[in-house]
């Protein structure tokens, strides 16, 4: 692996499945002005997602109240 890799080796990507960047934060952010930050796995939890589920068909999945569909990514912190 080349050396400039290493820095991004932890960083969630899409198609990671839900239970392995379980403790990771889902940040989701609408056009309408509503934004959250929560545990992806209580996220998939409370929505009774699938673990196996990857990341990115998630977020395919997520709409906002207003009717929109939000933009979202997963970070290993909440203020990564
Ligand atoms: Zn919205």
């Amino acid at each position: 692996m080349p050396f400039g890799m290493a820095a991004n080796y932890n960083r969630p990507k899409p198609i990671d499945p839900i239970w392995y960047r379980r403790s990771c934060i889902l940040r989701i952010r609408c056009a309408c002005g509503r934004a959250r930050s929560v545990e992806l796995g209580a996220f998939a939890r409370e929505n009774s997602i699938s673990a196996d589920t990857q990341i990115y068909k998630l977020i395919l999945r997520l709409r906002c109240r207003c009717g929109l569909r939000p933009s979202a990514d997963v970070t290993r912190s909440p203020y990564g």
